[in-house]
């Protein structure tokens, strides 16, 4: 994902607005891993705010799959973030600065910047924390092991499980067969 500033950069406050795509970084969560479906996709501004720096703001979105936490089906879920680095020019001064001050400072190299690793690491802070399908997923019976959204199993209903009480409660029916 690397944006062409050749026309901005020397002009202050000009700005250059690009559309681009880019391979994700593998990620995981709770060491499940993330598959990507779709290429990162970005909307972005760079703008030449003087003194040889781009400012970039701008908009990412990719796709993934992921196991559902509950009840273990693949599922697709979008992954959106809002950005903003600054870019410096890269300089080879004849006395650096401190090893620290370096890593701290994103820097483009001629006419070019790279945002990649900066547009993954902001999608990779807005994952969600836990991988569930839809917070209305009912999971596995824990005893029996069918998914409980393609409907109740025999167990739930002979044991009446107490975790399963305040769900009960949401279906008529099953109130109802308990009168
Ligand atoms: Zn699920
Ligand atoms: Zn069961």
């Amino acid at each position: 994902m690397i944006i062409d500033i050749s026309t901005v950069k020397d002009i202050k406050g000009a700005s250059i607005e690009v559309e681009l795509e880019g391979p994700p970084d593998p990620m995981a969560i709770a060491g499940v891993t993330l598959k990507p479906v779709t290429p990162v996709h970005v909307v972005a501004k760079a703008t030449s705010t003087g003194h040889s720096a781009i400012l970039v703001q701008g908009k990412a979105r990719a796709e993934f799959t992921a196991e559902c936490h509950r009840c273990l089906r693949e599922f697709v879920f979008d992954v959106e973030t809002e950005f903003q680095e600054q870019y410096h020019k890269a300089v080879h001064r004849p006395s650096p600065m401190s090893e620290y001050e370096e890593d701290e400072v994103l820097t483009y190299n001629g006419d070019f910047v790279d945002i990649s690793k900066e547009v993954n690491s902001h999608l990779a802070l807005s994952l969600p924390i836990q991988l569930i399908c839809s917070s209305e997923c009912k999971g596995l019976c824990p005893v029996c092991g069918k998914d409980l959204n393609d409907g109740e199993c025999a167990c739930s209903e002979e044991k009446g499980d107490i975790r399963l009480a305040p769900l009960a409660q949401l279906h008529p029916s099953q109130a109802k067969d308990e009168f």
